[in-house]
């Protein structure tokens, strides 16, 4: 404990209920056995980390806000890309940001139109095949579709997630990419628009395929229906990276989700969830917003915690006995 924290007794040997602002249950013990199922996968795959995630926010730290309500204040996170809890965490983070970076967007360029774009290709049936699938995905989004001459000129920013689900009937993965573009309104110009059939075409083409893919593209209103759409294409953007229900299927037996573990863990291994681009890069930057990956896990936004005065800490433990938090 630091010099200026003083633990208090609260709710001692009691059940951790710590609730959001609408008053419901954070999802910490869900989280946290997810978490731990997620371990044990990794111990049978020999995996060092399994030991790091089994730790992942055993010890909740809280300190009282102003009105008197535990709020978080200290917490140790695993950082593994397909842990459940920091998924968790990273996702309302991610969220966050993008409320505030488009937030900001609108205000600046209150003329920017949004498109919301999906990207697919067919499914890929192993780890080899779905690494490359993802990276071919980002680089020719990046290299070619966004760099082309007819569409360049009217995109002013753009944020991009990648996505992985796996086919709950043959096991394949589904991997792609959303995309929420910020572009200039004289795109939507007859002469400049393209229509999701020109987008299926161009993505076809870019990629190479020998057959359709899925696109889907459509224009978002932040005007007219009070941001509420923004708001939703944003929340679709920043989700996760890939779903628990996934790769801890109640469906599938735990060899066959080791194997999706397995799978993920090298698929996924250094590539970006979420990436921002031009003016809404910026933006992220001039906010002096954390990377959203390797950031902060405590905070979904920026604070200004610089107290010198005694903070009252209360602490919540993870219990192998009853299976939950439980206040010291
Ligand atoms: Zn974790």
């Amino acid at each position: 404990m630091q010099k200026n924290e003083q633990l208090v007794k609260y709710n001692s040997g009691k059940i951790l209920h710590d609730k959001d602002g609408r008053g419901k249950d954070r999802p910490w013990r869900k989280k946290k056995l997810e978490s731990l199922k997620y371990a044990e996968y990794l111990k049978v795959l020999e995996m060092k980390k399994a030991f790091k995630v089994q730790d992942c926010a055993e010890t909740l730290t809280f300190t009282k806000n102003a009105d008197g309500k535990p709020t978080l204040y200290q917490c140790w996170f695993c950082r593994s890309r397909l842990c459940p809890l920091c998924n968790w965490r990273r996702a309302r983070k991610n969220a966050a940001q993008l409320d505030m970076v488009l937030r900001e967007a609108v205000k600046q360029h209150p003329e920017a139109q949004f498109l919301f774009l999906t990207l697919t290709t067919k499914n890929t049936e192993n780890a080899e095949a779905l690494k490359a699938e993802l990276l071919k995905l980002t680089q020719v989004l990046a290299r070619k579709i966004l760099r082309l001459k007819k569409f360049k000129p009217f995109l002013l920013g753009y944020v991009r997630s990648a996505e992985v689900t796996v086919n709950p009937d043959d096991g394949s993965y589904h991997q792609h990419l959303h995309v929420l573009l910020m572009v200039k309104k004289s795109y939507f110009s007859p002469k400049h628009y393209m229509k999701q059939s020109d987008w299926t075409e161009l993505w076809k083409k870019k990629m190479n395929l020998d057959y359709t893919p899925i696109v889907h593209v459509q224009k978002v209103k932040p005007k007219a229906t009070g941001k509420e759409a923004l708001r939703s294409a944003a929340a679709e953007t920043a989700k996760y990276q890939t779903k628990s229900k996934d790769y801890l299927s109640k469906d599938r037996t735990d060899q066959e989700n080791v194997q999706v573990v397995k799978d993920l863990e090298f698929a996924l291994k250094g590539t970006r969830a979420i990436a921002y681009a031009g003016v809404l890069k910026d933006i992220h930057k001039s906010l002096h917003l954390d990377d959203p990956e390797n950031g902060d896990l405590l905070h979904d936004k920026p604070t200004d915690e610089k107290t010198t005065k005694v903070v009252e800490i209360m602490v919540a433990q993870w219990s192998y006995d009853k299976k939950n938090y439980i206040w010291r």
